[in-house]
């Protein structure tokens, strides 16, 4: 999972991409980069670490340019080199070019052995090198022909932001499985953004315009905008995004993510009613269908479960002679809600089942006299393939156990989980948006042969 966001025609355009950034933390938080372009030259800044750590006030001196583009990054281990920061840049025949990708690409390794077999020598192991091989390549006359022409040979999920020549390019896959929005600067109308999702926007004053369409190349330059329609696919919008991954706050393909989450909530309630004292969220994926389920079950809501937002990924463990802490570094019970409470605790899904169980087991700590764990999604049980960092199928605990195991397992008096219909139904927006639900369903949009063999992790890699 990634965040990418990209600005036209701003003299702070350095600037605005950090803010972007920051508000896209959420999408990754391994690495994060931002590249300029200023008559032509790219400037780049790429690092480990979060965007406020990456990016201090010196830095800003070394990214001049109107153009900007940037991206957060969130790998498994594996994958967590500086090589493969992004925004990839290149130096191609006709221009130098920069790239930022929120996706995955499912025939990567095979067009990467191509490539290698025809003499290319790659200097990441990021699938996104790939279109830029492709695109130094094509035969194709401009940019834009280049780009369609390596986008042609690519599959799987891509929201990409390319600058090149002080242009800025967006660009999405024909199934739209990642978000892209397209927006403008309210005290720049002149001054185009494009972001992952739209609470970027409201945090630098920009309005949205509309979605990238699944599809869709969009060329912005001193001409204005030019849109050019690849092939065009059913859309498989990431149902994930509403899910777990979006921001609440967030708009994405015209549904709002808040009112999604409620409606999943209030589903769930409606679904698997249970009598119950307190309805209990877990902060803070878990906070905004537990209002919905709330709402509907008339349950009082409360914080059962306050988190501690200061928990980096380089916080360090105390040794043998202290006793590891684990879930409670970052939860801690509140004994006055839930103490000698029937407490229905909600959280938005299930993967290896390892967090509930620990945290089922605080809150019965805590004096619970019941406690019934609520998902409000289906249970997880395929690995995804377009950009979504879920474990191996044998490490989704719901694709091997039932509802009942579940309970016993994370040791809940009862486990249950929302429906594939009831997620359809609380995602149903205006706009006929249609869903790619591999990740509860096992199928697939796009055919192709799982991974296997020495590049599995690459593969899975985002
Ligand atoms: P589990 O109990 O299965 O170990 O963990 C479930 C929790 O993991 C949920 O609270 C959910 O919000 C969170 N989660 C779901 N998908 C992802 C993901 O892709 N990355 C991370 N870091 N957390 C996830
Ligand atoms: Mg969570």
């Amino acid at each position: 999972m990634c965040g990418v966001f990209g600005v036209f025609n701003h003299p702070e355009a350095a600037n605005l991409t950090y803010l972007g950034l920051h508000a896209l933390q959420h999408r990754g938080q391994e690495s994060a980069g931002i590249v300029t372009s200023q008559g032509g030259t790219l400037h780049a800044v790429r690092k480990m670490g979060l965007v406020a750590e990456v990016f201090t006030s010196e830095v800003f001196a070394q990214l001049p340019g109107r153009v900007a583009i940037g991206h957060v990054r969130y790998t498994t281990a594996g994958g967590s080199l500086p090589k493969n920061i992004q925004p990839l840049t290149a130096e191609a025949r006709h221009s130098s070019i920069a790239v930022a990708h929120n996706g995955n690409l499912i025939n990567a390794e095979q067009l990467r052995d191509d490539l290698e077999e025809d003499g290319s020598i790659f200097s990441s192991q990021s699938d996104t090198e790939v279109i830029l091989q492709l695109m130094a390549r094509s035969r194709a006359g401009g940019f834009v022909e280049r780009l369609i022409d390596a986008l042609g040979r690519v599959r799987g999920a891509y929201s990409l932001v390319f600058t090149t020549d002080d242009r800025l390019i967006a660009a999405r896959d024909p199934h739209g499985f990642r978000p892209l929005v397209l927006g403008r600067l309210r005290s720049h109308p002149d001054c185009y953004v494009v972001a992952s999702e739209t609470c970027a926007f409201d945090l630098i004053e920009a309005e949205k315009i509309r979605d990238i369409a699944p599809g869709e190349i969009l060329i912005i330059d001193e001409a204005g905008l030019q849109s050019v329609q690849m092939r065009r696919e059913t859309r498989r919008f990431c149902v994930f995004e509403h899910v777990y991954f979006a921001r609440p706050d967030s708009v994405l393909d015209d549904l709002s993510v808040y009112d999604a989450r409620i409606a999943m909530g209030e589903q769930l309630a409606r679904e698997t009613a249970v009598p119950a004292d307190v309805v209990v969220p877990v902060p803070d994926s878990g906070v905004v269908a537990a209002l919905g389920f709330a709402k509907a079950s008339q349950i009082p809501f409360e914080m059962g479960l306050i988190r501690n937002h200061y928990v980096g990924r380089t916080f360090i463990e105390p040794k043998d002679s202290i006793r590891h802490f684990g879930v409670k570094l970052k939860l801690n019970p509140v004994p006055q809600v839930l103490k000698g409470r029937r407490v229905i605790v909600v959280d938005d899904s299930l993967v290896r089942g390892t967090t509930s169980r620990k945290i089922v087991k605080m809150i019965r700590a805590a004096g619970a006299a019941e406690v019934h764990l609520r998902i409000s999604s289906p249970p997880v049980i395929s690995p995804c393939y377009y950009g979504i960092d879920t474990p191996t199928r044998a490490e989704l605990l719901a694709s091997t156990h039932n509802p009942e195991e579940v309970a016993r397992y994370v040791t809940a008096d009862t486990v249950r989980y929302l429906s594939p219909e009831g997620l359809m139904q609380a995602v149903r927006g205006d706009s006929g948006v249609t869903y790619c639900t591999s990740c509860f369903t096992g199928e697939y949009p796009l055919r192709f042969t799982p991974p296997q063999g020495r590049r599995q992790l690459r593969l899975i890699e985002v």
